[in-house]
């Protein structure tokens, strides 16, 4: 894995120390390792996390005047939220300043009929996802590390998830931002309109910037009607054709009410059922590959079920699924998801595990899974593919973990092999070497092949204008 340079210029002094606590308050100005420590820690381990200070500003105006401070010492900014990212780009390395905004968690307004909320960055997605059902409304953004993860950094990486099928990812779900610039200004940019041809659209720059660009404060999210009922079924496939005339079929035959349609291969669901506790096959024998589909339906008459009946039915009559089964309850439908959303958990105890989260044009996924099996076991014989797709956006996290028996050293040595390897397959394919995590630092060197020098040039140029001295994410992304 490539490692970032720190592009710092100003050193932090027991002065600015004092004048960055006169801001926010002296317990919120962290230089306490012990206090440090829970925004230094990453989530996977591979990077070590190293600050100055950790500054949890209270408000947006507190967010401006540390930036406004920072930007005339020179001194660089990683902007934090929820500590979940898995690129690095939440990570202070060089003894940077760790900007949290864990404590701007308010809910500032919520229109159920104008369907749009406006909340601040460090809102956890959950809570925000609790505020809509509390108005009878739907907030339909999902990871499984919502109950951590937070707004602002959602935004900052136009995160994916399980829900991105049927209602986009984070940017398709944002009207408005108020963003904290590099130098201190504020732009209030909190738009509520769907319609709005003004120019450049300024805040798709700052969603999926990683904190390059700015800090986000606040969000205008759309909000939508909640289903009244959903069907869950998991299903056994003997192959990813199968998942894909699968796919294809729910469909033509449930349309907008097929919300989700995750794919994982045996190995992903063997490793959960032996790691997690309480977690079990829902199906006898033992498949290649499985698929779980929910459906949705805004009425409770059964729409829901129906739609997923049928799409089963009639994938069994074309001998596209070998076995199925459908939840009836809500608790054997929340156990089937564990299955799909448990395995980061699960999967830390195969050891050294190789991450590639990646894009391929969905009826490209069968392709790019075959020739990157193959790739791995070239460079690494044994080595052990662990593919969970959110098939129907075409993203497959695309996870290696070492063959038994190996040191792990030795397996982490061929991260940049491994990953070369992946993303030569996705290029070929016109896909992204980064679906929903980012850049951060792990992919930037990756980057710059994927995009090409114009758009690289383009980049660059963005980022000097929004923020001219640098200290904004130094080494993250570009
Ligand atoms: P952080 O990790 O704190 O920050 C992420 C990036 O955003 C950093 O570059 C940081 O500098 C920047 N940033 C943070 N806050 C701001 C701000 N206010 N203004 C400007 N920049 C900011 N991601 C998915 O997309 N889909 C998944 O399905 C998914 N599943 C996950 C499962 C697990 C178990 C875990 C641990 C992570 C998963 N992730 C997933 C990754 C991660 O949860 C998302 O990237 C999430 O959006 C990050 O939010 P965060 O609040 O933790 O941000
Ligand atoms: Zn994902």
């Amino acid at each position: 894995m490539s490692q970032p340079q720190s592009r710092s210029e100003g050193a932090l002094t027991p002065d600015l120390v004092a004048g960055f606590a006169a801001i926010v308050g002296a317990q919120h100005a962290l230089t306490d390792p012990d206090q440090q420590l829970p925004y230094l820690r990453e989530w996977r381990d591979l990077y070590n996390g190293r600050a100055c200070v950790v500054l949890r500003p209270g408000s947006t105006e507190e967010v401006s005047r540390v930036l406004t401070l920072a930007n005339e010492h020179g001194l660089p900014v990683v902007p934090q939220a929820g500590n979940t990212g898995l690129v690095g780009g939440q990570v202070a390395m060089h003894g940077e300043v760790l900007l949290s905004v864990g404590r701007l968690k308010r809910v500032r307004s919520l229109d159920p009929q104008g369907f749009t909320m406006t909340v601040e960055a460090g809102l956890t997605l959950a809570e925000a996802q609790a505020a809509a059902d509390d108005a009878d409304r739907l907030f339909p953004l999902s990871l499984p590390s919502e109950g951590s993860c937070q707004i602002g950094g959602n935004l900052a990486t136009n995160a994916g998830g399980v829900g991105v099928l049927a209602y986009g990812n984070a940017r398709q779900l944002v009207l408005g931002l108020e963003v904290v610039l590099a130098d201190g200004r504020v732009w209030n940019g909190l738009n509520r309109l769907k319609k709005d041809n003004t120019g450049y659209d300024l805040k798709d720059l700052f969603i999926g910037s990683e904190g390059t660009l700015g800090v986000i404060t606040a969000a205008v999210l759309k909000l939508f009607p909640k289903p009244a009922e959903k069907a869950t079924s998991f299903v056994a496939l003997a192959d990813l054709d199968a998942a894909l005339a699968l796919f294809s079929l729910g469909q033509e035959i449930a349309g907008p009410h097929f919300t989700a349609f995750e794919v994982m291969a045996r190995i992903v669901l063997e490793t959960v059922v032996s790691h997690v506790e309480g977690a079990r096959n829902p199906l006898p024998g033992s498949h290649p590959w499985y698929a779980l589909l929910e459906t949705c339906g805004l009425k409770a008459d059964g729409t829901a079920e129906r739609l997923l009946t049928d799409t089963l039915t009639a994938a069994s009559e074309r001998g596209i699924i070998t076995d199925a089964v459908i939840a009836s309850s809500l608790t054997q439908a929340r156990d089937l998801w564990r299955l799909r959303e448990s395995y980061s958990e699960a999967q830390k105890p195969l050891g050294g595990s190789v991450k590639n989260d990646v894009s391929v044009p969905v009826a490209a996924i069968p392709e790019f899974i075959r020739r990157a099996d193959a790739a791995m076991e070239r460079i690494c014989p044994g080595a052990r593919p662990i593919p969970i797709s959110h098939f129907g956006d075409g993203n497959v996290h695309y996870n290696v973990s070492q063959p038994e028996g190996m040191a792990k050293d030795r397996f982490m040595a061929l991260w940049d092999d491994m990953v070369h390897a992946v993303n030569e397959i996705v290029l070929d394919l016109n896909g992204s070497i980064s679906a929903e995590h980012g850049i951060g630092v792990m992919k930037r060197a990756e980057l710059a092949r994927a995009k090409g020098p114009l758009a690289m040039d383009l980049m660059r140029k963005i980022k000097a204008v929004f923020d001219p001295r640098g200290i904004l994410n130094p080494g993250k992304v570009l």
